[in-house]
């Protein structure tokens, strides 16, 4: 195992998350689940990003079971995070029952609420159940083990301020979509004051032809490197944790070294004005969710 780590960022509550992980959503095909994930070992990743919602839960946990009886890495190698939501009609101590079981592990690495509500549908109807007893529950995880960390994601500040006012065990990490279109500032500042990591979902803006930016590609061909390493680089120089996805081998080693990149800091000035607010993930054009102000 002498292949180079990325760094961690120290969490509030001691723990610690390396700055880039590999993002699961739509990497579903289970055949290739094992190499793809060993790839990633390989090349240097340890930190692992899926979500109940992704189906793939079942496939990523035979994949390290593969792995770890291989012998080369162990579950203590791996930094894992899931994600959950939870309505009325759901106890979070069976649905994360489940996703263990399904990981085939004892415990999280860090556990976040997907969402702040129940996932889309079509119909009105409002079954969600209250942040403050969602997060209740989840400290109950917490408590018993099964997670070492707790965060969430999707969450504006209003839905900080709220959290914070009565949770007892403070998340300690915001996963939201950033990139060098969306930096949301205003969010990021506030986690920085309320000592809140944060981890950026849809780092290369999901590879949609907004990256096709003369400023972007002129900044990699200064530095000799794709446009994705960039991108990736931006976010990780603010000690904000990356976690790019890629079901294709290949693809993994490229984003990964966008740990070795340093940006100048009159690139990061360049890239700072790239900022347009746009968002690939779109949750408010979703019935019923178009009348919910979630974000900024
Ligand atoms: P990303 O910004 O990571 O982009 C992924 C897309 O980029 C895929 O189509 C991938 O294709 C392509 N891609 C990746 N690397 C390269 C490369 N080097 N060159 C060319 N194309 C590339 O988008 P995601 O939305 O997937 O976000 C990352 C992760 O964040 C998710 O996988 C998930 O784990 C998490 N997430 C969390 C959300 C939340 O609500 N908390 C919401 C959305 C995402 P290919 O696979 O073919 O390489």
């Amino acid at each position: 195992k002498t292949t180079k780590l990325a760094q961690t960022v120290l969490l509030s509550d001691g723990n610690k998350i390396p700055i880039i992980g590999l993002g699961t959503f739509l990497t579903t095909n289970k055949d290739q689940m094992t190499d793809l994930i060993r790839t990633a070992l390989n090349v240097g990743y340890r930190h692992f990003d899926t979500a109940k919602v992704y189906e793939n839960e079942v496939y990523i946990g035979e994949a390290f079971q593969q792995i770890f009886s291989e012998g080369v890495y162990k579950r203590e190698d791996i930094f894992l995070v899931s994600k959950i939501m939870s309505n009325k009609n759901e106890v979070v101590s069976d649905v994360i029952r489940q996703t263990l079981k399904d990981l085939q592990v004892e415990y999280l690495d860090l556990l976040y609420l997907h969402w702040s509500f129940t996932p889309p549908s079509d119909q009105l109807e409002w079954n969600h159940k209250p942040v403050h007893q969602v997060w209740a529950e989840l400290e109950e995880v917490q408590k018993k083990g099964q997670t070492k960390s707790l965060g969430v994601s999707n969450f504006n500040v209003q839905g900080l301020v709220d959290l914070l006012s009565y949770a007892k065990i403070k998340p300690v990490s915001l996963q939201v979509e950033l990139h060098v279109f969306l930096q949301q500032n205003r969010l990021i500042e506030f986690c920085k004051r309320a000592n809140i990591h944060v981890t950026a979902y849809s780092p290369l803006a999901r590879y949609t032809e907004v990256i096709n930016n003369q400023v972007l590609n002129n900044i990699a061909k200064k530095y000799g490197v794709p446009v994705t390493q960039i991108l990736l680089a931006f976010l990780i120089q603010q000690g904000i944790s990356v976690i790019p996805k890629t079901e294709k081998s290949f693809r993994l080693k490229e984003n990964f070294d966008a740990i070795n990149i340093t940006l100048e800091q009159n690139d990061v000035e360049e890239l700072k004005k790239l900022d347009i607010n746009h968002r690939t993930i779109q949750p408010a054009t979703f019935q019923p969710f178009q009348f919910i102000p979630i974000f900024d």
